[in-house]
């Protein structure tokens, strides 16, 4: 186990001085505590530990705070952990292998929609790299369409299990977006898309993240990020006390927001502000829920409330990503 160190932070998208505190520490405490409660009513007994992965056993520590940037609307940890800190608990993290194979049957169906998104910006398929692609879901689903894709990772078992899972015809790396894009020309401009879906908000430093990704796209070429709504999470949280507070509880669990275990809650404003300046043009701002979380552990009425639940959310937010708990953004480098 890694002892987390902290430091007060500007905001790590546009600089600004650190803005209000959205969510001092004891109101973070207190929505974890929500948080197990929510999903012990909707686990049945029995559950393994390792499943409770991506729903209340994050590799994110709690936030000691998180403040809201006044300039570009960002919500971020302050005071952060260091970057060495969570780089380890990554890399450590450890997962059965039946669980991760269980995820990968869960996202791979998911993400066609995605896979399909991605190919209207760019106008055609080609060559797509896939930061953080986990147990390899949108790599499958990818590839289905005619992509040619590859997937880096730092979870050794993840790696396995995404391996085994697409086949020969994706390349599948240990590597992480540092060490990846420091290949240079191998790499540099090599790529036609390039989709971080699951762990740019974790990432300590988005800029010199954004940097490289439009280092390794050609002319032309796509970013695709999804990322939670910083701005989704500062109005629902607001009504968890209040009379809507068992609405705001499941709207904020259901999509992995309650007690907040990332980095960064983006805004469609602070992604401009963070891409923009690097040559991007941001095409296509896109609401949605979080991938599935249900399987076979979970209750019959909660798989139910959750389809429910995330399917009214897609109606309501559809184009309109003010109002949806993750935001996808597509942005297209300039020539
Ligand atoms: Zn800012």
């Amino acid at each position: 186990m890694t002892t987390a160190t902290y430091e007060l932070t500007a905001c790590p998208v546009c600089g600004h001085a650190p803005g209000d505190t959205l969510a001092d520490g004891d109101a973070l405490r207190a929505e974890q505590e929500r948080l197990w409660a929510f999903h012990d009513a909707r686990l049945r007994p029995g559950v393994p530990v390792e499943r409770l992965v991506d729903r209340v056993a994050f590799s994110q520590r709690l936030p000691l705070g998180l403040a809201r940037c006044a300039q570009c609307t960002l919500v971020y940890r302050n005071p952060r952990e260091r970057d060495i800190a969570l780089r380890e608990a990554y890399a450590d993290e450890a997962v059965e292998a039946d669980a991760l194979r269980a995820l990968h049957d869960t996202q791979r169906d998911a993400y066609g929609a995605q896979a399909e998104r991605l190919e209207e910006v760019l106008g055609r398929r080609g060559r797509v790299l896939e930061v953080g692609s986990y147990v390899g879901g949108f790599l499958a689903a990818a590839a289905r369409r005619g992509w040619r894709a590859t997937g880096i990772d730092i979870n050794a078992a993840a790696l396995a299990v995404a391996r085994e899972a697409v086949g020969d015809d994706v390349e599948v790396e240990e590597a992480d977006l540092d060490g990846y894009a420091a290949r240079g020309d191998t790499v540099a401009g090599a790529f036609d898309a390039v989709a971080v879906w699951n762990c740019f908000e974790q990432l300590p430093d988005p800029r010199g993240a954004a940097h490289r990704t439009a280092a390794l796209l050609g002319a032309g070429g796509v970013l695709a990020l999804r990322v939670p709504n910083g701005a989704f999470y500062a109005a629902i949280r607001e009504r968890l006390d209040g009379p809507l507070g068992p609405v705001a509880e499941r709207l904020l669990a259901h999509n992995n927001l309650l007690a907040f275990p990332y980095r960064h809650g983006f805004t469609p404003g602070s992604l401009r502000r963070l891409l923009e300046p690097l040559g991007f043009e941001v095409v296509r701002v896109y609401g949605d829920a979080l991938v599935p979380i249900a399987d076979e552990w979970t209750r019959p009425w909660a798989a139910w409330e959750e389809r429910l639940l995330k399917g009214a959310l897609r109606l309501l937010a559809g184009d309109e990503a003010e109002w949806a708990p993750w935001l996808e953004v597509y942005a297209r480098r300039r020539a």
